[in-house]
């Protein structure tokens, strides 16, 4: 059998605009009209298709993106937020209630990790926070009352793989479902295809590219997806985390684009990773072989997209990796910034910002260097130059 690619999975959606426009129609209205009265309380109750209620619950923009996220991601249904919190605030509160339990990886997404811990417990929801790496230590920590294993696929920002075949056979002997992040690797892994019940996104950052908007989606089963979306007790539908048409048409053209960046991010993150290595720096990175998840990560992924274009290297202090993006920056290498998944690229120190949220002997222990730098690679076509300019940065230190 073929194996799944996402890329060509979404090269089979043909969607079309009104008039025969290549790209899907932008509709722009909150409210839809309804020719008969009866029509509209079907609709209301979810069972009409084809017709439009409210754009808080659907707007058929979106859903052209939700469909075509679903279809790169092998699942039955997607649903599109205005952040990737959005997202992942609304997947998790759809699945648990006061008294819950969640298992979660300690490498998550600052403002995750920090949902997690200090934003549920006013809802009495208990979270235990696990190293992904060790599937018995996810084992142990499920209790009866667990509805939910959260994780991030490559995590952030140790580029830890997280084996989802292996965590799902897991968590599928319970009443948990597996959600996972797939943020820093869209079309590299397939969670879904590999075991994970809900795969959730920050479409921020690589899935956009162009670093003009927040925006989030969430692809899981179509039972899943209709539940985020009832009027009655719908966490999407209540909380409204929708996102606005307009950036949801532009997003869609972007992903149609994504297979090519994602190619070129990883090519660019490799061959900065061998440069480091020549320059007698130890980068992490996880397409080299001394990264402890390379094996893991060759076994599981979509090989034609890479490694993916994160990668870091430990400056050991907080003041040696900020004179080093300093100095970068004003070499033109790229921006001292937050996020990632840009076309050019972005560097931060993560313990003093994405991962600032997770307490300092946490990230101790998760062994986070206070001098870390992630770079996410952007994709610049002379590689020789961008990488000369990191070294004389780094030589400057
Ligand atoms: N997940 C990951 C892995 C992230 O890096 C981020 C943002 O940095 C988020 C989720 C949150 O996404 P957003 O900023 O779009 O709300």
């Amino acid at each position: 059998m073929k194996k799944f690619d996402p890329a060509t999975e979404l090269q089979k959606l043909q969607q079309f605009g009104e008039f025969g426009g290549v790209n899907p129609s932008i509709t722009d209205s909150a409210t839809y009209t309804f020719l008969g009265a009866e029509t509209m309380l079907d609709t209301f109750h979810g069972e009409t298709q084809g017709c439009f209620l409210y754009s808080r619950h659907w707007n058929p923009t979106n859903k052209y993106l939700a469909e075509a996220l679903a279809a790169m991601e092998g699942t039955e249904a997607g649903w599109v937020t205005a952040s990737g919190m959005g997202a992942i605030t609304s997947a998790i509160l759809q699945l648990v209630n006061t008294g819950d339990h969640i298992v979660a990886s300690e490498t998550t997404y600052g403002g995750t990790f920090a949902f997690l811990k200090n934003y549920l417990p006013k809802f009495k929801i208990d979270v235990t926070f696990v190293n992904p790496r060790k599937i018995d230590e996810i084992q142990n920590a499920i209790q009866e009352n667990t509805k939910l294993v959260y994780l991030e696929t490559m995590s952030n920002p140790l580029l830890q793989i997280a084996n989802i075949p292996e965590i799902s056979k897991v968590v599928k002997k319970t009443n948990a479902k597996l959600m996972v992040d797939n943020t820093f690797t869209p079309m590299i892994f397939s969670p879904a295809k590999l075991g994970a019940d809900i795969v959730v996104y920050s479409m921020t950052k690589f899935i956009n590219g162009k670093n003009d908007c927040v925006a989030g989606a969430i692809c899981g089963s179509q039972e899943y997806i209709n539940s985020l979306i009832s009027v009655n007790d719908g966490t999407a539908m209540l909380l409204g985390p929708v996102i606005d048409p307009l950036r949801s048409s532009n997003i869609l053209k972007n992903l149609y684009t994504l297979h090519i960046r994602m190619k070129k991010h990883s090519e660019n993150a490799a061959f900065m990773a061998e440069k480091f290595a020549e320059m007698g720096i130890k980068a992490i990175y996880p397409g080299l072989k001394s990264h402890p998840d390379h094996e893991l990560m060759t076994k599981l992924f979509n090989k034609e997209y890479g490694y993916g274009g994160m990668i870091a290297i430990d400056l050991e202090t907080p003041e040696r990796a900020a004179k080093f993006m300093e100095t970068m920056q004003d070499k033109g290498v790229g921006y001292l910034a937050v996020s990632l998944g840009y076309f050019r690229t972005l560097f931060s120190n993560s313990g003093k910002s994405t991962s600032s949220e997770i307490p300092e002997d946490i990230q101790k222990s998760m062994g986070l260097s206070p001098g870390l730098v992630r770079f996410s690679m952007g994709l610049d076509q002379d590689m020789e130059n961008t990488a000369s300019m990191i070294k004389s940065a780094y030589e400057s230190l």
